[in-house]
Order: structure tokens, then sequence, then C-alpha cells
């Protein structure tokens, strides 16, 4: 941010990612970002994985701009429109049958957040129990609700009043791998003095997005499943980071034969950046009273629009999944090579998909490293809680050309910061 902007002036101290990437942006396609003065990024924030299908995908684009000159109706609060229609009509065809998933749609406010929301007071309504069970570096979004269930210190500390309704679990791996965070959970359940609350639900990510990368084993969460249905508590998979495709497949549990109770989905499921939430959960636990829980816009037409196109365009056979597969792998490829080149100063490669990238074990040199290669045109984010996770969110449109570009910026960084911290070992 320069001096003397208008974002100094107007905009509150709260601003985020703008303080890692001060330019003003204009323009973008695909993976390829421009700022005002024509400088090239290439992206691998995507948005916080809100663009998984690139930046004005030119499918998604059409079926919009065709939208809006055909005068098709923008807001309609829950009314019924041609475009809601094709859009669960879609997602009935295109990824609720094929899956076998006997699934309702609840429509939420636009955001992340929102659905989390929703998803939470379900469960609670439905078992009549308060207690939710989140998982250490779980990132559930930032209205009361959801931050109760959030792990994160910095964030937690700006509800400015007692977060409650949840209690925390130790992660997959969260201590070391002789730890059974499951069986752990198992007794504190059965237990009468463990003092916990028997839960409405557990909520958790296949992949902690904000959290660090943190992978659940297949095995921990078919346990983790087993673990609810015995004791008749809902499992909330939030795949709001890592679903619509992150992964390879559309849901992120998806090869893990895992069936949730109730499953959140946003960041990219409008396919272009627009917002649009869903709670999606099985049909007995529909329980809520018409308008019960609400929100002027729960019905985002465009979003419709792009994400029907979305899920036209890429879900309606395997051609794309398996494409992404093969990226998946050259990227987890690449970043193995470049923890075997720096194994003193990166501790590990992290995440699954399209969904990776390495730890460091000094959060400073991930931050120098991010600030490098953003002055070498490349857009890329942190995760963890002291941000020392560099995380590999690009579009999965991206060709392999660009993602080669991306990660040679970012391994000439690493070596670029390491001669700068240690002029002489360099040599
Ligand atoms: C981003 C995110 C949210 C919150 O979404 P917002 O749109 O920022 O409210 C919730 N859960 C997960 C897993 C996320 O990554």
């Amino acid at each position: 941010m320069s001096r003397g902007s208008i974002f100094n002036e107007l905009e509150s101290q709260v601003q985020c990612y703008a303080r890692s990437f001060p330019k003003t942006l204009s323009k973008a396609k695909g993976a390829e970002i421009w700022d005002v003065n024509g400088n090239r990024y290439l992206d691998f924030l995507a948005g916080a994985g809100s663009l998984n299908y690139g930046h004005n995908n030119p499918f998604l684009k059409k079926a919009l701009l065709d939208f809006i000159a055909q005068d098709g109706i923008t807001h309609s609060l829950d009314l019924h429109t041609k475009a809601k229609e094709e859009f669960l009509t879609t997602m009935r065809d295109n990824i609720l049958a094929p899956r076998n998933l006997d699934y309702v749609i609840q429509f939420t406010g636009p955001t992340g957040t929102n659905a989390v929301e929703a998803a939470l007071k379900l469960a609670r309504k439905v078992t009549g129990r308060t207690n939710v069970i989140s998982f250490t570096n779980g990132f559930h979004g930032v209205s009361a609700g959801a931050l109760a269930a959030t792990g994160n210190k910095h964030h937690r500390g700006g509800a400015g009043m007692p977060l409650h309704g949840t209690s925390f679990c130790p992660f997959d791996g969260y201590l070391d791998d002789s730890f059974d965070t499951i069986k752990y959970l198992d007794t504190l359940i059965q237990d009468n003095s463990s003092g916990l609350d028997l839960p409405a639900a557990v909520i958790v990510e296949t992949i902690q997005g904000e959290g660090g990368l943190n992978t659940a084993r297949v095995e921990w969460l078919q346990r983790l499943q087993k673990l609810c249905r015995k004791h008749e508590i809902l499992l909330i998979v939030d795949d709001i980071q890592a679903g619509c495709g992150r992964t390879g497949t559309f849901f992120s549990f998806e090869k893990s034969g895992i069936v949730p109770d109730i499953v959140t989905l946003s960041k990219s499921l409008s396919g272009y950046g627009l917002p649009l939430s869903i709670v999606l959960f099985k049909r007995e636990l529909d329980v809520w009273k018409p308008g019960e829980h609400n929100g002027t816009f729960r019905g985002n037409n465009h979003a419709f629009v792009t994400a029907t196109a979305m899920l036209k365009e890429y879900w309606s056979d395997l051609t794309f999944s398996k494409n992404v597969e093969l990226k998946s792998r050259h990227l987890s490829m690449r970043l193995e090579e470049i923890k075997t080149s720096f194994n003193h100063i990166i501790k590990e490669t992290r995440g699954r998909g399209m969904m990776r990238g390495i730890c460091f074990y000094d959060p400073a040199m991930a931050q120098d490293v991010v600030s490098k290669v953003f002055t070498k045109g490349l857009i890329i984010e942190r995760a963890g809680p002291n941000d020392e996770v560099i995380k590999c969110l690009m579009p999965l449109t991206i060709t392999i050309e660009q993602l080669n570009e991306g990660l040679d910026i970012l391994e000439n960084a690493i070596l670029e910061c390491l001669h700068e911290k240690m002029p002489l070992a360099a040599e």
C-alpha cells in the first residue's frame, strides 16, 4: 500500500491479504492476474480456494453474460427461479445421484461461515444437545458459532465475548503417531466423569486449509465416522476449502468412503468467485420449520448460473477429475524435490490433491519466501498456527507450464532467501 492511498486513508486496519501483496490489481484470466501497471502474477492463492476453475473461466463467463443479457433475475430471496432449478437439477444429476448421496440442500447466506452456522444449528436442533467437537487447528469461519469451533488464537481473540458450545480434540497426527485420537475421544465420550458433554456433532475438515494442511488419513476418517455412529453423533464435514474438486474428487471425503451426515460447501461452489454457500444433509435430518433459519441473500442467481455451467463443463464425466489427479501428482513430485533440496529448512511437505504445501521450520523463512516470490510474479499465501506453511492453491485449470513456472519461482526464491540469510554458507 503506497502512502496516501485511498486504501490507507479509508480502509480499516483489518486488511489482511493486501498487506502481503501491496499492489492494485485490475485484471485476471485463468491462473494469471495483472496489476494496474501491467505487471503479471501467477495466482497460487486463487481467492483462498474460491477460484478452482480460474479467473473469468470462459465457459462460466459466457453463461453469465448470456444470462445477464437476457435480463435473467439477479435477486430473488429464496423464491423458485429457473436458474436455481437448473442448479439443483445439475447438482442432483452430476454430483449427488452418481455418488448415491440422498442429501437435501439448504441455501444459506452467501459466505462459508453462514453455511457452518446453519450446519451447527441444525445438528443442535436435531439432537437436542449443545456441545460440538471440533479439532485442533480447525478453521470454520469467524461468525460467533463458527469461530467457537475454530482453533486459531488470533481469530478467536477477535470475538470479544466468550466462545461457547465446543470442545476441542486433537486432529489426526496432532500428537505423536502412537497417540490414538479416536480412541481418546471414544473414551471421553463413554466416561461419565470425563467432563465432556455428549456432543451433537463433530465438525471436521479432511485437510485443514487454514490450519496448515494437516491431512486426515482415510482410516482415521472411517474410524471417526464409526465413532459418531456408535454414539449417535452427527458427522459434519466442512468441505468449504477442500471440496469442489480441490482434491481431484468433487467432495474431499470421497476416497475415504465415508458419508457425512452434514456437508458444508462454499468457496469454489459458484466456480466463478461469486458468493454461494450450501449445506447438504441427510433427508431425515431436515427438521427445519419454514423460514426458521433465514437470510436475504440466499438466492444468488448469478452464482447459480456459473455453478451450473461449472458442474456441466467439469463434472459430467471423469475427464476433469483425472486431469486434476495428474496435475496433483506432478505438484506433489515437485514439492518433494524442493523439500529434498532444502532439507535443512523445510520440515515436510503436506496436503493432498491440489491442496499441498511445504512446512518450514522457521515461520520467518516462510514469510521471507512469500514476499520474495511476489516480487518475481507469484501470489501465494501461508497457513498454519504460525504461518509456517506455504500453501499451493492454484486454480485446478492451470496449465502444466504455468504450474512449473510458479514452482520454479518458488524454488528460486527459497534459494535466494537462503543466500541472503547465510551468505557464507551458501557457497
Ligand atoms: C474459508 C473457510 C470457511 C469460512 O468461509 P468464509 O466465506 O470466509 O466465511 C469455513 N470453513 C473452511 C474450511 C474454510 O476454508
